[in-house]
């Protein structure tokens, strides 16, 4: 078994996070914890609490509610007080409010410590987010940050809602990320930044494998100079 490593993968949306910190946890059988569910998970509780200008309430709901994050044979849900919200936490609704209700400072303050806990077991982890390398996980051993043009952006996010059947125009997808960008990097609180040592990967033009391959390659350099014993599937 590999020994204990933290990795941080942080990127705007459709940077392609997702795809290569699942495959890379895989590889090397890491716990893998996507953050931003637990932003849409609460972001989600909200809407349909209709608590969504009561920063107050939402605070209490981030810090009172238990979200349960798994990854298993290569998919992941989210339960949130033991009711299964996995598919209801990507809906267009929640992807207008989210960067809303993550710019809360509570919000934040109870979600980063949910993840510390989450990301400190005997396991390795590979969390991806906006603020792990700068500030969930800051001594992370490996961060990377990935960006990515917005056109290959809007095209990944909107294939993918052509692939789940849901009718969004391509403008409309475009104009999502972009807002999603434009709050999530110029909030006051741990706004969407590369750490100052963070390892950054433009995925706009490489494959997933390639991803894949760099970041791996990334971590098991670091692993040797660490002296860390790492074991890949
Ligand atoms: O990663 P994903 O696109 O699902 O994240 C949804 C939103 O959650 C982001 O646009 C951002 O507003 C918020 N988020 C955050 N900090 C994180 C992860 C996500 O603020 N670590």
């Amino acid at each position: 078994m590999s020994e204990r490593m933290v990795i941080a993968i942080d990127g705007p949306a459709g940077s392609g996070k997702s795809t290569s910190a699942k495959l890379v946890a895989q590889k090397l059988n890491f716990l893998y914890i996507d953050t931003g569910a637990m932003y849409r998970a609460i972001t989600f509780l909200a809407i349909k609490k209709n608590i969504l200008s009561d920063k107050a309430k939402i605070s209490e709901l981030a810090e009172k509610t238990d979200i349960e994050l798994t990854f298993e044979n290569g998919k992941t849900s989210v339960k949130a007080n033991n009711i299964d919200i996995t598919e209801e936490i990507r809906s267009q609704v929640v992807n207008e409010n989210v960067s809303d209700v993550s710019k809360i400072e509570e919000v934040r303050a109870a979600l980063v410590k949910k993840q510390q806990k989450m990301g400190s077991k005997d396991i390795g982890v590979v969390m991806e987010g906006r603020d792990i390398g700068t500030v969930v996980f800051p001594n992370a051993d490996v961060k990377i940050f990935l960006t990515c043009s917005i056109d290959e952006r809007t095209n990944r996010r909107f294939k993918e809602f052509a692939e789940k059947g849901k009718a969004v125009s391509e403008t409309f997808v475009k104009n999502n990320l972009l807002e999603r960008d434009r709050i999530d990097s110029t909030r006051d609180i741990s706004p969407l930044m590369k750490a100052p040592d963070a390892v950054e990967i433009d995925t706009s033009d490489i494959t997933i494998e390639e991803q894949v391959n760099r970041i791996l390659e990334i971590i098991k350099t670091t692993a040797n100079k660490k002296k860390i014993n790492l074991e890949l599937k």
